[in-house]
Order: structure tokens, then sequence, then C-alpha cells
């Protein structure tokens, strides 16, 4: 496929890509039934020019940890013993899901820990799929086996008032009985919020289960529903859940992140640590390849038998394989810029939504990509990949705040791609800028500015224009200002002081030095509006 039809079909895919899944797929090459060829892997360059590569740090068993830190036993209840009580929030799962009929009970219990120095009178839950009309049904709250004075859900917004006050250092348990009722894939606009829903051969729970709301400034945090980008951001936590199947094809595949374990009935329980949300996938025909990468973490892509394309010249274009192997160079390369990826497994899904979608430890990319993958890593199956990784980085270990400042993750995934196109492929970095940024916003872009939030946009494609594309431009020009190595010094600052936070745009500017500040002034004043720093 030349490059002049691909993005003509790129550009036609991002237009309507929130209209309607069958829309593009109508356009898409048929995929082959037998497979003959199958292309040698694309051997990834070893040689490394923007940063050397550094010894991984010893690998911490991450997820051995995991197991000892989660308690148990009983739940301690409103106890302020920092010795029985994780400064960190934990979620306990029981899913019992009805595969056929796409719908999953919860029992879901929450440990809430108040982290903060004052009294919290009420706590707030994110609850995204209340977001959609007859999809999220709660039977019961309760707090500490009580019921609590009030509990009141409004659209995403659950606020669950206890019969006394959380005081700082101590910890509640909110425990919630809900049905869902998930939708299929596409039937929600725009089909790229097909992570939770049910396609022909796959069902994705993810942004599925209530979380604890963010606080910002004293203040509890949800936002109003966009269909433009994402709006939920959560203070990690651990997560624990047991699930159970109904009604479900032999031999379904989990694909789903941390500690993954079954039992003799077919139930499989899982583990996390440390992650924003939980997110997984069943498919009875998904298949896994994975890798290990030289810093000890397991990356796992899940694929259809159909993702290998075959092309016009009888050759079979090895997407899944290729896709792996760039998938485990970028954990190894952004472990090395941002500090360790923190968990012992990274799992990726072909999904049968369109374009990307990151969740912790587990990330999704469109399907589309692999059927239109031309055998190179100029194409979005690689970018795509490489971002939605990336995304571990920016989103999951620095969380931001997603409706309001998307650039913080969405334009540092985006530049991450250049990082790794420019690392392995130096020969690409034009074509990346030409391709990924300059098809879609011109040099002399006078649109919205990179701070704009998500809720001031019209079509996804200015959107992503503003935001991820002219973000990238910034950074660029952030890295010509100070330097390519003081850029990524900054960088590597802002993953540290970020992590396993909720930061906010002044965080990242603030870990600029004067000169620095003064030498970025016309950059941030032309791509933002503003050379003031945010509060
Ligand atoms: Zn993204």
């Amino acid at each position: 496929m030349t490059s002049i039809i691909f993005r003509t079909f790129a550009f036609f895919l991002f237009l309507l890509g929130t209209a309607c899944t069958n829309s593009t797929t109508a356009a898409l090459p048929p995929t082959p039934t037998t497979l003959r060829v199958v292309e040698a892997s694309t051997a990834i360059p070893e040689t490394r020019s923007i940063q050397p590569v550094t010894p991984a740090p010893p690998t911490d068993t991450p997820d051995a940890n995991q197991v000892a830190l989660l308690p148990t036993d009983s739940i301690p209840v409103n106890e302020c013993d920092h010795d029985n009580t994780l400064p960190i929030d934990q979620h306990r799962l029981a899913l019992v899901i009805d595969y056929a009929n796409h719908v999953v009970e919860a029992v879901h219990e929450v440990i809430v820990y108040n982290g903060s120095d004052s009294a919290y009178d009420y706590v707030v839950f994110s609850v995204e799929p209340n977001r959609l009309l007859d999809v999220f049904s709660m039977a019961s709250v309760t707090v500490d086996d009580d019921a609590p004075q009030s509990a009141e859900l409004t659209g995403r917004r659950l606020t669950v008032v206890p019969l006394e006050p959380l005081q700082p250092g101590c910890s509640l348990t909110v425990s919630m009985t809900y049905t869902l009722t998930v939708p299929a894939i596409g039937s929600v606009s725009p089909a790229t919020q097909g992570y939770f829903g049910f396609g022909a051969r796959q069902f994705n729970l993810g942004n599925a289960f209530p979380t604890v709301a963010p606080r910002f400034n004293g203040q509890w945090i949800t936002y109003d529903p966009a269909t433009i980008g994402e709006q939920v951001t959560s203070p990690v936590a651990n997560w624990q859940a047991s699930i159970t199947i109904d009604n479900g094809p032999a031999n379904l595949v989990l694909a789903a992140p941390g500690i993954v374990t079954s039992d003799s009935d077919g139930a499989w329980q899982v583990i996390t640590r440390g992650m924003r949300d939980f997110a997984f996938t069943l498919s009875p025909t998904l298949q896994m390849a994975s890798q290990v990468t030289s810093n000890g973490v397991t990356v796992e892509y899940y694929t259809y038998s159909d993702a290998p394309v075959q092309a016009d010249n009888g050759r079979i274009y090895n997407g899944p394989a290729h896709a792996l192997e760039a998938a485990s160079r970028a954990v190894e390369m952004f472990s090395d810029l941002f500090g360790q990826y923190p968990h012992s497994r990274l799992v990726l899904v072909q999904s049968e939504f369109p374009d990307g979608m990151e969740f912790g430890g587990i990330v999704y990319v469109g399907g589309e990509w692999f059927r239109t993958y031309n055998n190179s890593p100029a194409s979005y199956l690689f970018l795509i990949t490489i971002h939605e990784v990336a995304h571990q980085w920016w989103f999951a270990r620095v969380g931001s705040d997603q409706a309001n400042a998307p650039w913080l993750d969405e334009a540092l995934a985006t530049y991450s791609e250049l990082i790794f196109i420019e690392e392995f492929y130096p020969d690409l970095r034009d074509w990346w800028w030409d391709f990924r940024v300059g098809t879609f916003v011109p040099a002399d872009f006078a649109g919205p500015s990179v701070a704009s939030t998500v809720y001031d946009f019209a079509s996804v494609r200015d959107y992503i224009n503003a935001v991820y594309l002219n973000g990238a431009r910034m950074l660029e020009s952030l890295r010509t200002d100070i330097g390519t190595e003081a850029f990524f010094a900054w960088l590597a600052r802002y993953a540290a002081a970020g992590a396993d936070r909720i930061v906010q745009p002044g965080d990242i500017w603030r870990l600029l030095s004067l000169e620095e500040l003064a030498a970025t002034e016309a950059t941030r004043m032309r791509y933002l509006g503003t050379s003031a720093l945010p509060g």
C-alpha cells in the first residue's frame, strides 16, 4: 500500500472515526482466510542514539510485593492505625459475568483511605458506566456494613455520606452491589469507547467499575461527560478481582493485567497493585504471543488469527509479531528514559473498537491498524502501539487531569512515538513529522491552544490536531529551546515527581530551572497562548 493511499485512508478514518465502525471497516482490505507465507520478523535495530541504554535496575518482583501488601483477612474498619491500613485505596471485586447476555453482576468493596490532612464528610466515586442510559444499576451501598447516612448517584458522580466523617489516616469500606448491562461495541458514540462493550469476538470491561474520584485543592472532582477525549482520572489503588463466567463459550481467554490465576472451577483471580483502574477483555479466539524485555517485563500481545494480513504480492505481513517487538523495545526505552515500568506484565490487545486506548497495565490497539499494516515501522500499527505503551508513563504512572489538561498525557504519548522512531529508525524522523503531524496541522497552525480542555472541541480531529499534534510540536520546540539532554532530564524529573500522583500543569513547568523557563518563554507563549505558569 502506498503512503499516499494510506494517508488518504487514515484521514478518512479520522474524519469518520467517531461515526460508525462499519463505515470504516467497509473500506478496509479483506482479511485472508489462508496464510501461506509469513514474513520474517522485522528486526528492530539495536542501536540507540537518544540515550545510552542503562543497565536495568534489578526487578523488584513487584507482583510478589503486591500479594504481600494486600491483606487477605478482615478489612480494617475505621481504624486509624497505619500498621493495619495501607495508605492507598483498595478495591475488591467479585464479578459474575453472563457472557452470552452481556450482563455483569458485581460485588465491589472499596477501602477508601483518607491520605489528606482534613476529615472527609463524604466520599465521591466516579461511576463511568453511568454516563450511559440503562447500563449501570446500583442495588445497594453500605459503609462498614451499615447503611450510610446517604448515597446518591447522579450521572457518573456517586456521593456517599458515612455516619461519621472519615478522619485523616483512617479508612472506611464502601460496599456496592450493582449490575452492568454492557452495550454492543459501536452502539455507543463515539465507537472509540468500545473499550466498554461487546463485539462479535470480544467482551471489554474498561472504565466499567467505580473508582474513587480524585481530589484537587481539597475538592472531590468528577467531570461532565464529553464525547471527545477522556475525562476520568483516579488515584492509584490496589485491585483484587475474582471473575466467574456464566453462559460463556469454552476456552475463553482472559487478557488482564497483574497476576492472573485460575482455579479449578474456571474462575480467575486477578491482583494488581498501584493501578488507577482495572480493565480486561474476554474472548474465545484471542491468541497471545509474549516477550520478556531486557528489564524483566513480560509483554503480552493478544491478537486474532487474521491479524497478519495477506498483501497483494502474496506475502503475509506479520503485524502481531512486529508490533510485539515494537512494544517490547518501547517498554525498555521508556523505562530507561522515564523510569522503570513498575509491573511485571504489560498486556496489549487487538481491539474490535477503533483507534486505541490505555488503561493501567493493559492497552488496546485498533484492529484497523493490523488490517492496514504495510510491513513497515512507518505504519499506524507501530505508532499506535508505541503511543499506547507510552501511556503507561503518561497516564498510568503520572496521572494528570485528563479533562482540563489532556495535553499532559496525550502530547507526551504522541511525542514518545517520535522518540521511539528517532531512536530506532532515525531515517523516518522526517516521515513521522510529515505523516503524523504535517498531514493535519500546518506549520503556521493558529488553532486552539495546546492547553485546551476536552470540552473546547466540536470534533475529534480538531482535538487531536490541537492537543496531540500541535502539542508534539510544542515539545519539540521546548527541546530545541533547552537542548536534548536537558529536555529528557526534565521529562525524567517530571516522571519521577509525578509517579503515582495526579499532577496539575503547573507541576511540569515548575520542574524547569529559571534559565530553562526563560529559554522556553516564547514557546510557551506561542503554543499555550500565555507564558505565565498555571497555578
Ligand atoms: Zn493517547
